[in-house]
């Protein structure tokens, strides 16, 4: 699709060239009935101060996970542009109508912004968000952070995520960032490779790639919320966008975990499921993980189920009602023997 195609249909009310600090919006169409020649207002954020590289800072692109959102606006408010050596393009509610109805997918078309890119500017709203990013703001950018949690359904080990690097050197950039990060985990996570999550599509574009999840649950997590103010000001610190002085010491280096295609344990029935281990504990493949049990049947036996991958339980399902395709539980293995 043509670039120009998203520039076209798509403006936002900041200039990304000019110097400072600028808050304001990109309006996507929006053709409703009680609103023929509306728009959606997506937030976006300009810092911009002298040389260095321009750093593209994402938040709620599933519009029920907070820890990114929050550091991203506290950032917008409180960051001097005297200290930044660069740019920052921050887009802290992507997805829009997601992040005001608290979903994970928007309201509006239904559709998980995360399996769009590279978007199309002609396409739904979701799609056509997600073209401005790629097709309007990448362009510009040298580096992505994509803020995740864990959202409604899962609870993960607060961490930062390794896109997998297109070149040697783009996978060494995007380790480096992660350990900059300062979790206590880095987890690869290719999700099997599928190239339509944002930050696929931005280490296609040549991008540095950084990603995280924070908890989850729907909720704000007190400690991860520490942790991503924290993190995200180690990774502009390590970029050089910002001064070593807004860096943490990080006391010890994160260790590194994957996910294989063994990871996901997937109920296949329908009941409500029981975890066996806390968030963390070491599982080996095989090991019973969790319980699916039918409480309005209570002579029947609950099912058992399995690690299919050795390592730590990386992160589990939120709500206990399960239906047969629900992911239960995540098994994280130790990034060198994993066996991608
Ligand atoms: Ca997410």
């Amino acid at each position: 699709m043509d670039r120009n195609v998203a520039r076209q249909l798509m403006s936002a009310t900041v200039d990304f060239d000019r110097p400072g600090k600028q808050i304001g919006v990109f309006h996507v169409p929006l053709s409703s009935h009680d609103d023929a020649w509306g728009v959606v207002p997506v937030p976006v954020a300009v810092i911009s101060n002298g040389k260095g590289p321009t750093v593209i800072l994402e938040g709620g692109n599933h519009g029920d996970e907070y820890e990114g959102p929050i550091t991203l606006g506290e950032l917008i408010r409180d960051l001097d542009p005297a200290k930044v050596s660069g740019r920052l393009i921050f887009i802290p509610a992507i997805n829009q109508p997601a992040v005001l109805a608290a979903q994970r997918v928007s309201p509006v078309d239904g559709i998980n912004m995360n399996r769009t890119f590279p978007g199309d500017p002609m396409g739904s709203t979701t799609r056509q968000i997600a073209s401005y990013v790629n097709d309007v703001l990448f362009p510009m950018g040298d580096v992505f952070i994509d803020l995740h949690s864990g959202g409604s359904s899962l609870d993960i080990i607060p961490s930062a995520v390794i896109e997998p690097g297109r070149t040697p050197e783009q996978h060494a950039a995007n380790v480096a960032a992660a350990m900059a990060f300062g979790a206590p985990i880095a987890v690869v996570i290719d999700n099997r490779g599928d190239p339509r999550t944002a930050t696929a599509a931005a280490a296609l574009a040549g991008m540095t790639v950084i990603g995280t999840e924070m908890a989850g649950g729907g909720t704000v997590s007190v400690d991860a919320l520490a942790l991503c103010r924290r993190g995200v000001r180690n990774v502009l610190a390590h970029l050089g966008v910002l001064p070593p002085d807004m860096a943490h010491t990080v006391a010890q280096p994160s260790r590194l975990y994957a996910l294989s295609s063994r990871a996901h344990v997937i109920a296949e029935d329908d009941g409500v499921f029981e975890p066996i281990h806390r968030l963390g504990a070491e599982v080996g493949a095989g090991d019973l993980v969790g319980r699916i049990h039918f409480i309005t049947q209570p002579a029947r036996h609950p099912v058992e189920l399995y690690a299919r991958a050795d390592g730590i339980v990386y992160g589990r399902r939120q709500p206990g009602r399960v239906r047969p395709g629900n992911c239960c539980l995540v098994v994280a293995s130790p990034y060198e023997s994993s066996p991608q």
